[in-house]
Order: C-alpha cells, then structure tokens, then sequence
C-alpha cells in the first residue's frame, strides 16, 4: 500500500506535464502512486481542434490515448467525470467512485464564456473538446446538404452563413479552415463557393488582439482576400436559431454561430470550495498551491497566478506545461525534501494559423507570415511529442498533416500526399524483385556460369550441375575492384575483378569520404570475401521479399541504400540505375496488394501493439488498479 497518494485530475496539456514528471522521479519508489483521472481515456490536442471542425484531419488525429501516453508508467489512470472534492477528507468523488489522496493536482482546464449573452448556450456552437469540433463538424457537413435543396433564397443563404464570434486564436483559426474547406463542400453540394458565406465579428475594434498590430493587419488583410467579411467594433446582444442580432441592431441571418468569444474557468471546480480570480480561475501562489489550502495544487488553464500585479499567467499550451512541472517539482520538494522551485513563466511567441498554408507568428520578436509561419507551427507541435515522449504519436502526427491529406490542405499543398491504388505498384514490385533475384543468382551461381545457363532456354538445365567456379560463394578471392584489397591479395582477386564485366559506372571513381567509411566497413580481404559471400543472400532476400510483397517497405529501402552504395562505390553501371527510383516508389505500401504484407504488418502491429501497450482493457476495469472505493451499483463509464 501506497504511502502517498498524488491524484491529478484532468489530463490536458498541464496534467499529462505534472503526471509524466512524477511518474519519472517515482518511478522506482513503491511509497508513491499516481492516480491520473480525466473524463477521456485520451489526450486532446486542443490547439488543432479547429483542424477536425473543419474536416482537414480526421477525428482521431487528436486524441491521444493516455494508456499509450503512460504505457509502462506508475500512473494509474481512470476514465471517469469527476463530481467533487472533500477538502476536509482529502478525497476525490468521481461519478462511479472516490479516491483519497495526499497530495491533489487540478488541471481541468476553461470552458467557452458566453458573458451571460442571450441565445448562445441553445443555439451557438462552441470549439473546446473533441465532441464539440466533431459536432460542428458534422452540423455544417449537414446544414450545407441541406441547404443546397432549400429553394428558398433567404432560407439557404442563412443556411450557407457561417459566422465566428471572436477573433481570438480559436476564431481566427476556425475561420481559417473554413476558407479552405468551403469549396470541397461547395463541391460537394453542387453550389457554388461564393454561395457561402463567412463573417467574423468582434467585439473590439481589432482583431487578434494577442499579436501586434503588423501581424494582425497581415492575417486580416489574407481574410479579406480569401472574401471573409470581418465586423469589428460588434458585439453579438443575442443569437437566434436562424440570425444573430448585434449591438448595433444589425441582424445577420445564419443558421450557424460559432462562440469563441472567451474563456472562463471549468465551472465543474464551482462548488470546490476555492478561492477564484478573474473568470472563476483558482488562485494559486507562485508554486502553484492552492490559496488556503494544504497539499492541493491548480495548474493550466485552470490557474491564476499574477505573474506581474493584474496580468495572469496567459491561457496557452506553454503556460500549462509549466505550471504542471511546477506543481510537480512543489510536490517532489514535499515528498522528498528539497526546494521548491517558483514558477517563472517562459514563452517563446504566439503562432497563428489560418489554414493549412498560411498563417502568421510572433515568435519573441521574430515576426513571420505565410508559409513560414505555418511550417514553424509544425515544428513546434513535433517538438511537443517529445515533452510527451511519444514518438508513436509524432509519426501520427506527420501522417495526419503531411501524408494524408485532402484538397492541397498541407503546407507543401497536395505534393506528399495522393491516395492511390498500390495495385498499380504490382508490375514495379515483380520487376525490382526479379532484379535482384537475377542478381543474387549470379552471385549464387557465378557471373560466368549464370550467363551460359540463362543464354538460352535450353541450357538452363546447366544450372543443376551445381555452382560454378566463379560462384562468389566459393570464392575465396576478393570480387570486388577496390585497390586496397587488391594491394594486399593474391593474383587471383586481381583476375577475378579483370574478369568481372561492368557497364559504364555511374561514378568514375570512389568519392574520397565514400573510400574511407568502405575502408573501415571493409578493412581486410578475409572481410571482403566475407561480406560478399554473404551479399548473395541479402540480394536474393531483397528479391524475395520483394515478390511476396513481406515487408516491402524495409526491403524497398534496403534496395534503395544498397543501390546508392554501390552507385558511390562506381560499381553501379548506368543499365542499372532505374532500379534506385523503382525501389523509392515500391515503398508505398506496395506489399499491401497481392502481397504477405496484407496479413503480416497488421498481425505485427497488434501483437507489437499488445505486447508494448498491453492488451485492450475496457475502461472500467481502471477501477480495479487504484485504491478507489466503487460507488455502489455503478455500471457505465465515459469514454
Ligand atoms: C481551438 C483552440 C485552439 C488553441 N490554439 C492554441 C495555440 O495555438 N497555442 C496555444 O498555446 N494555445 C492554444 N489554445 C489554448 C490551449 O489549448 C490551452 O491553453 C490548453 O489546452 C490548456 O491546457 P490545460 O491542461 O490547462 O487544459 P485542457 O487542455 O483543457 O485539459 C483539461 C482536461 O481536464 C479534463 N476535465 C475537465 N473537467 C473534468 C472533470 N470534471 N472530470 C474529469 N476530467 C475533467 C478534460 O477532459 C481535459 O482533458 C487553443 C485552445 C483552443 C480551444
């Protein structure tokens, strides 16, 4: 039993910081357990939430299953909504149980801030989990079918009306891929773009107010182009079904509002009994503890901390992932003695993008716009993989946003990606492999007894008379041209290179770098003769796996590298050099159509996925593993 229980609740940007920092200094330390408790039994990447609204990247691109996250971690996770925290008793009540604790971290987030305005919980579309991105989604996949049968023109334009409401990262960002995505569904409905419509409408009298003014004007001045109407100075008094009406007593017929308008505290934390700053947030000291309270820490989001008088910590992704290391290095001092470390805010910009290829960016003075921005908003999302430790979900990532893409939604716009039959790749396939097959068996037979037996139909029966004399099996002469060997050998590997026949190389010579890393790979003859003998059965195993279509992709790239060393040895001639680009373009997946790879990668992965993950486990069997007490007659949990 555990002699110290650390219960964080919520496994957002902060949460999952604060849990993979104790799990690694505990890692070892039975005394401690880590008991993480979210709603989802997944991550969300909220910060490319509007990528699902707008249909860029599926639904799954941004959730990252936390059994992955902590696979072969002390952190015990639960997958249920918590419901109250009994400070006195030290205990967190969830919908199907209760878990005592010593030491409790709060990381649950904000929530959209409607500010009390009429209309907007019933009728307005918010953007701040997963099911509310997969909900608009779908509601404007729907609204647009719909609207395309509406014979009514007033009707269907309100229909084809989309409106944000803020223009904050959430509303610009939203907007952004609706520009791009409004001509496939225009396609797709049989309309045309300019039936649709989008509005931006703000409150104050500019936009995207976290940046300066250059880089907003830059952003509003692309919107513009791309025909999205922005109405500043605007604040929205009431949002209808079917309109929304403004300060001004403008009315904008529309069937679709989406409210980005603010951010307040996660209201679940309203009964907890703390003290709150601006917008319901909890205050917390400099080492993120609680106000009044023992042991118990808020972070993210969720937080208030004044880093200067009057200015909170910002509501960003770095400002969680710090905040959560503090929390955990505050109760790392406490467990283990120590100082604690007061938090000290550090952020490095703000990134803006407005759809796939463009974007803007203030990077702690560096100011970039358009392509760049974007790129450098990809390199920042990679680099978070790695404060995750997750390289599974980086090669997701790199998929989701440049491989698998739709509609040139990519920053290098359609060129990586293309969804295309592998069947095609068959012929490709057969060919690349009877090529090294042709050239294995050369090597098996010898290059001299090869070319006789396969001269004509009838002298292949020579073939099982056995290996010829030039068999580089038998050979016990080095075949290869390479004048340090030769130097140091007898006079036979001399006559068997003078005997060896080449097409014009590729290179006339070796390169002088290439020369001295083949010089330490292959540094004696006993070396060389070895490697060659060995070469017949890597050639004839690339060949056949090839055919068989069994791991394709890794003997693809095996017979591209093997086909570049030999072109930087000069031994690769100019009839062979289709086989390197042939070899690069097998690596689609080729295997996968009329190939082994059909059954045998996805038989790997779920076997590999078992043994590393562990098996799937349904969510209510979390209760079993954490000292939490079941609520009687509790049945169903949320995923
Ligand atoms: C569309 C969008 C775009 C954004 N873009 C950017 C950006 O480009 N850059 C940037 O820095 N920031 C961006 N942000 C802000 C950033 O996402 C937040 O600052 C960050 O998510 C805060 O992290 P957190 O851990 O505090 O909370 P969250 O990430 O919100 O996580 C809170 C967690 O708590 C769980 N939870 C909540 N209530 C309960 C409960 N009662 N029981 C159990 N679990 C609960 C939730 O399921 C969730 O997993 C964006 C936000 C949005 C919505």
């Amino acid at each position: 039993m555990a002699e110290k229980n650390i219960v964080i609740i919520g496994a957002g940007y902060a949460g999952v910081h604060a849990a993979k920092k104790l799990a690694k200094k505990y890692k070892r330390d039975e005394s401690v357990s880590i008991t993480l408790i979210d709603r989802h039994s997944y991550h969300t990447m909220m910060t490319e939430l509007h990528e699902v609204a707008a249909h860029r990247v599926e639904p799954d691109a941004i959730q990252f299953d936390l059994r992955r996250l902590f696979n072969r971690t002390k952190v015990k996770l639960v997958t249920d909504n918590v419901t109250h925290v009994d400070h006195d008793k030290q205990c967190v009540t969830t919908e199907h149980g209760s878990f005592p604790y010593d030491y409790l971290i709060l990381g649950m987030g904000g929530e959209p801030n409607d500010f009390g305005t009429p209309g907007v919980g019933e009728h307005a579309f918010t953007l701040w989990s997963w099911e509310d991105a997969v909900k608009l989604r779908e509601h404007i996949e729907k609204t647009v079918q719909r609207a395309a049968r509406v014979h009514d023109d007033e009707t269907r334009r309100a229909m084809l009306t989309f409106t944000v409401c803020g223009s904050g990262f959430t509303g610009i960002e939203m907007v952004g891929e609706l520009v791009e995505w409004k001509a496939r569904l225009a396609k797709n409905n049989k309309l045309d773009e300019s039936d649709i419509t989008l509005y931006v409408i703000e409150a104050a009298p500019t936009i995207l107010n976290m940046l300066g003014r250059k880089d907003a004007d830059k952003a509003e001045s692309y919107l513009v182009k791309k025909g999205v109407k922005i109405l500043k100075s605007s604040p929205i008094v009431e949002v209808k079904s079917d309109s929304i009406i403004l300060k001004s007593g403008g009315e904008i017929p529309t069937h679709t509002l989406i409210w980005t308008a603010g951010v307040q505290a996660n209201s679940d934390t309203k009964d907890y009994g703390m003290s709150s700053g601006r917008a319901g947030r909890l205050k917390v000291n400099e080492f993120m503890e609680a106000e009044g309270l023992e042991n118990v820490y808020v972070i993210g989001d969720l937080a208030y901390f004044e880093e200067e008088p009057g200015k909170p910590q910002p509501q960003i992704v770095e400002a969680a992932e710090q905040t959560g290391m503090t929390a955990a290095k505050s109760i790392i001092a406490e467990i283990s003695g120590g100082e604690k470390e007061p938090f000290k805010g550090k952020y490095h910009g703000v990134m803006v993008s407005i759809g796939a290829r463009y974007g803007v960016a203030d990077l702690s003075g560096i100011h970039l716009s358009g392509w760049f921005a974007n790129f450098v908003k990809h390199m920042v999302n990679l680099y978070y993989f790695f404060g995750i430790r997750s390289g599974y979900y980086m090669f997701q990532y790199v998929m989701h946003e440049f491989f698998h893409t739709k509609d040139k939604r990519n920053i290098f716009r359609g060129f990586p990606t293309r969804y295309g039959n592998v069947l095609w790749s068959l012929p490709l396939r057969i060919f690349v492999a009877g090529f090294w097959i042709v050239e294995g068996c050369a090597k098996l037979w010898g290059e001299e007894t090869w070319k006789e037996a396969t001269s004509s139909f009838s002298n292949v029966k020579n073939l099982f008379n056995g290996l010829g004399e030039d068999s580089w099996l038998l050979a016990n002469s080095v075949k290869m041209p390479f004048e340090w060997l030769q130097a140091t050998t007898s006079g036979a590997s001399e006559v068997a290179a003078e005997g060896a026949e080449y097409a014009t190389p590729i290179l006339s010579s070796m390169w002088g770098w290439f020369q001295w890393i083949m010089e330490i790979m292959l540094p004696t003859p006993e070396v060389a003769i070895f490697m060659q003998k060995a070469m017949v059965f890597i050639e004839l195993g690339i060949g056949l796996a090839i055919l068989g279509g069994l791991f394709t992709w890794l003997a693809s790239l095996a017979s591209a590298g093997f086909l570049v060393m030999f072109t930087l040895t000069a031994m690769l001639g100019w009839d062979k050099v289709w086989a390197l680009p042939a070899s690069i373009a097998l690596m689609n997946g080729s295997g996968r159509s009329i190939g082994l790879d059909y059954w045998v990668v996805p038989f790997l992965q779920k076997t590999a996925g078992d043994w590393w993950y562990g098996k799937e486990r349904a969510i209510y069997k979390d209760f079993d593993q954490v000292a939490a007490k079941p609520h009687s007659g509790s049945k169903d949990m949320s995923a």
